[in-house]
This record gives C-alpha cells, structure tokens and sequence, in this order.
C-alpha cells in the first residue's frame, strides 16, 4: 500500500501522503538533519501511538459530574512521557529566540511538526507538550520572566508536570479591543490586588492548572492607552479565585480543560509576581498572541487533512452506494474533494510563509503574513471539514466521527486570539499603506509612456 509515487529516499512526510511532493520540496532544504529526523519520529509518533490512543482518550474523560473536572485521562501522560523519552517534546520553542530553553528547530520546522500533531486535535499536540495555552505562557515566561519566576513557573511547564490558563477576555466588555479591559491591579504594599470578572479562560477548569497568568489594568489614568496594563502571575489555588463555570462551544465542554468563567476576588499575590514591570502588559500580549496565532493555524491545517483523509475513505466506502453508483463517482463528490485540496495547499502556504517570516525576524516583523494566516486557514479549514461532514451523511455531525468536535473547535478560531474583522481591519489598513508608492510608480510610468508615444508621433488618450 502506497500514497501516490513513493520515490526512494522519500521522506516519511511525502511517503505518509501527509504533503505534497511540491509543497515538501519547497522547504525540505530548509530542514536540518536534525529536523528530519524529528520530523521522521513525530509522523511515526503520531500513527503508531496518538492516533490509536485518541478513542481511549475521549472515553476516559468521566461522565461523572462530580469527577469530570477532577480527573485527567491516564493515557495523555503515558504518551506524554513516551513522547519525552523519545526526545519529542517542546518541539514549538525555537532556540533561536529562546536560546537558554528552546528546541533546536526553526519555527518553519515547527511548523510541518504542528500540522502532524494537529491531526490528532488537542490531544494530539498535548501528548508532545506543544498544546495551548501552555506553549503561549511557556513563551511569556521565557521572554519576559524574570529567573525566580522561571524557575517556580516555567521549568514545570517545560516538563509537563503543571498546566497553565492565560486570563484576558471578561465576561461584561467587549475583549477583542484589549484596551477596554477593566480587570482592577493595584499594589497594596508588598502584594498585588486583583479584582475581575474574566471568561473563556481556557485550561482553568483542568485539576493540573497551577497557574493562571491574568492581564488587567494598573494604571486607568495613563496617557498612553499601551501602558495602562500589566500582567500577573497567580497560583491557582489562591484564596479568592472561583472558576464559576465551564462555558461550552456548540454543546461541548473541553473537560478536563475547559474554557471557564473565573471571578478573581480580592485575589493577593506577592509583588514578585508582576512580570516585567508596571505597564508591561500590553507588550506582552502582542509578544504571547503571534506566536500562539501561528501555532494554531499550523495545526488547523492538520485537523483540515484528517478530515479530507476521512472523507476519502468514506466516499469509496463501497457498502455506501446512492443512486446506482459509489459516492465517489458521483461529479460533485469530486469537486469537493479538489477544493478541498486545494484550499488545504494555499493555506499551508501562507502558513510556512508566516513561520519563516519569524525566522528571519521575530513575530511582530510576521504580524501581517500571521494575520492573513489567522483568517484564511480557519476559515478554510472549516469548509473542508463541512464537506467531509456533508458526504458522511448523518454520521457526519454526530459523535461516531471526530468531525463535529473538529468543526466545533476550529470554528472558535474565528474568534480566539482576535475575531476575523480585527485582523482584516489591519490587513487591509496595511495593504492602504502602499497607496502612495503605487501613484508615485504609477505617475512614473504614465510620463514615460506619454514620452514614448509622442516620440513616435501618437497622441496620448490618458
Ligand atoms: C474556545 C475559546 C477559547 C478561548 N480561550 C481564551 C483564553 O484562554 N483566554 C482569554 O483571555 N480569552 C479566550 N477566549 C476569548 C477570545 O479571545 C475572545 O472571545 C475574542 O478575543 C473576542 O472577544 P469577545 O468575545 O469579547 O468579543 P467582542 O470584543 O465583544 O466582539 C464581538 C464581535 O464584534 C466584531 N468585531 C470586533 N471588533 C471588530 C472590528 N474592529 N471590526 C468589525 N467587527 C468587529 C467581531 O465579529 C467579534 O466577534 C477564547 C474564546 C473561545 C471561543
């Protein structure tokens, strides 16, 4: 059995029919060694164990209301410690910008790496450590933390030992413009006081989730609008802290993890525990956001090949026959499928293109080709798993296939991390900025014209 032409020397990736022949030969000598290799261990990782083990998972999340949220499937740390072992682990740090803890891989590397483990969903990313919103706070801690914080904080979420939830959206403003947040910082002494209403708080309803890093505003009188928040660095078990309730996105509520409503009352914690210093929170947003948008779209692109793969094998399922043929002899079966293709390979394009633009520079110099990413590879992601839905039949929205759960957790991409509108308004803000060059060059090119059509004695229309 076969994907296509396997070649000798095929990579495991073009061998697995997990990417194009043309898409791997643009960047397959972007690759180290190394990261071959890598490569080679996460798509075996990843068939051998993730995948096999996904069902397992699902039913070992309790039914149990009472237990729900108290328990984690035993089976996410036995493959975390395989994946560990195996040295497949932290794979999303690039030590290029993170010299003292990061993995020696590109974020380009990363990216093809992410696109596997997102064939897995959550879990799939979680069982390597490379799951949100841990890999976020991993990056805000080895950015912008200072040493003791590193090493009460970080170390453990490095090994897998601890989970973590970042708080910013509330519940009663409107959060996709951070400058409206209200969650109330201030310092009392020696310790810091806060008090907020936050929702959607991702991975605060999971019993291994110590720590909850919180954006809030210290400074509602400061000019700069930029430097009215900081950020802080909260225990989980701190007096004051009530996780209210786990929301639920089309009937689903992520446990063990959650996105939670969480009250922060009189909520005390050492000054220590300020990361970066007064105002810093702005900026530290925008550092965590880039990077933790970019990883999403990387695994989107894997869950929208897992479903095109399932689509697949149920249209030449040959038990399933409509009106004299198999489904896929059916025209518009087969459109779907080229579309579906095809919107896969455009959108991992821009994906790789914004995870080399970090390389060259960093994530604010990629902002523009992650923004694109964050709107396009959602969205399409999201039609080709609404297709694969569509020739399962019923099947296809119910809880037989990971389809439903796939769109539903793909479908909150269009908001987490910013709302579609948000990154087109600057796409396209962006896009204006070229205006002047294009008259000027313009300009530039209709007197040349004008010159060479009088030389030769025609008269200008323009
Ligand atoms: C599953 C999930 C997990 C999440 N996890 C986290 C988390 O861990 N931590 C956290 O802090 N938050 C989290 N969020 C929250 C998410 O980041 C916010 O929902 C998002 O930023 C939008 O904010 P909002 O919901 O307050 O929408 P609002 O700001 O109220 O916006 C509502 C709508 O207005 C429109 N809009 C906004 N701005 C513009 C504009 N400039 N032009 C045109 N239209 C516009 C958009 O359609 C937008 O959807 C999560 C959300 C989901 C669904």
């Amino acid at each position: 059995m076969s994907f296509g032409k396997v070649r000798p020397g095929d990579h495991a990736i073009v061998a697995e029919g997990f990417i194009s022949r043309g898409a791997w030969s643009l960047i397959e000598d972007k690759f180290s060694d190394f990261a071959k290799a890598k490569l080679t261990d996460v798509v075996r990782f990843t068939l051998d164990e993730v995948l096999p083990a996904a069902e397992l998972y699902e039913a070992q999340i309790s039914k149990d209301p009472a237990t729900r949220w108290k328990q984690v499937p035993p089976v996410i740390e036995e493959l975390k410690n395989k994946a560990k072992a195996k040295g497949l682990w932290n794979l999303f740090l690039s030590k290029k910008h993170y010299p003292k803890h990061g993995t020696p891989l590109t974020n380009l590397e990363y990216a093809v790496m992410a696109e596997i483990t997102g064939r897995g969903g959550h879990f799939g990313s979680e069982a390597f450590n490379c799951s949100a919103p841990d890999t976020g706070n991993m990056e805000v801690l080895a950015k912008y933390g200072n040493e003791e914080q590193q090493k009460k904080w970080l170390m453990p979420l490095l090994n897998g030992e601890i989970r973590s939830a970042f708080a910013m959206t509330e519940r009663f403003i409107a959060s996709s413009d951070a400058t409206n947040i209200r969650t109330d910082i201030r310092q009392e002494g020696n310790e810091i006081v806060i008090n907020g209403h936050k929702w959607w708080i991702s991975g605060a309803g999971d019993p291994r989730c110590k720590l909850h890093i919180l954006m809030g505003k210290s400074d509602a009188q400061n000019a700069n609008q930029h430097r009215q928040q900081s950020i802080v660095l909260i225990p989980a078990d701190t007096p004051g802290i009530k996780v209210v309730r786990p929301m639920q996105v089309f009937g689903y509520d992520d446990a063990p993890e959650g996105h939670c409503e969480v009250i922060y009352e009189n909520v005390r914690v050492p000054l220590a525990n300020l990361v970066k210093g007064w105002g810093a929170g702005f900026e530290i947003i925008q550092g965590r956001l880039g990077p933790g948008r970019i990883h999403h779209c990387m695994r989107s692109i894997g869950a929208a090949e897992a479903a095109l793969d399932r689509m697949l094998t149920r249209v030449t399922d040959t038990r399933k026959r409509t009106f004299g043929k198999a489904l896929y002899e059916h025209g518009t079966i087969v459109a779907d499928i080229a579309r579906s293709r095809m919107q896969i390979d455009q959108a991992r394009l821009l994906v790789l293109s914004a995870a080399s633009m970090i390389d060259k520079s960093d994530a604010k110099g990629a902002m523009r080709d992650i923004g694109m990413s964050k709107v396009v590879v959602p969205t399409a992601a999201l039609e080709v798993i609404d297709r694969a839905m569509q020739a399962h039949g019923a099947e296809g929205i119910s809880q037989d296939t990971p389809l439903a759960a796939a769109y539903a957790g793909l479908r909150t991409l269009r908001y987490a991390d910013g709302p579609d509108e948000v990154h087109i308004q600057q796409i396209g803000k962006q896009e204006l900025r070229r205006a002047e060059a294009l008259w000027e060059r313009q300009n530039r090119i209709t007197g040349e014209s004008e010159k060479k059509l009088k030389a030769a004695g025609i008269r200008s229309h323009l």
